[in-house]
């Protein structure tokens, strides 16, 4: 549950984005865009770049891949003993 992320003020972030910003400036926070950290009109910006540029959308999706890859890990097995 991620109710009340886009609270101003708690975890949204706010950066500087050109309104077309180039693949560098996307990727530098894409990572928040995945986990939803930014601001909407920091979203709708990058969300207009991936829909244009497949470099960043595979790397959107590696992302996405890899951030779930790590929830499933972290949170499974860990205090569990091997039989
Ligand atoms: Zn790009």
């Amino acid at each position: 549950m991620t109710e009340g992320n886009l609270r101003p003020g708690s975890r949204v972030r706010t950066p500087v984005l050109s309104a077309e910003p180039s693949c560098v400036e996307v990727l530098a926070v894409i990572d928040w865009y995945v986990d939803c950290e930014c601001d909407a009109t920091t979203m709708l910006v990058i969300a207009a770049h991936l829909d244009a540029c497949c470099g960043c959308c595979d790397e959107l999706s590696m992302l996405r891949w890899l951030k779930s890859a790590v929830r499933r890990c972290g949170g499974a097995s860990e205090s569990r003993s091997w039989p």
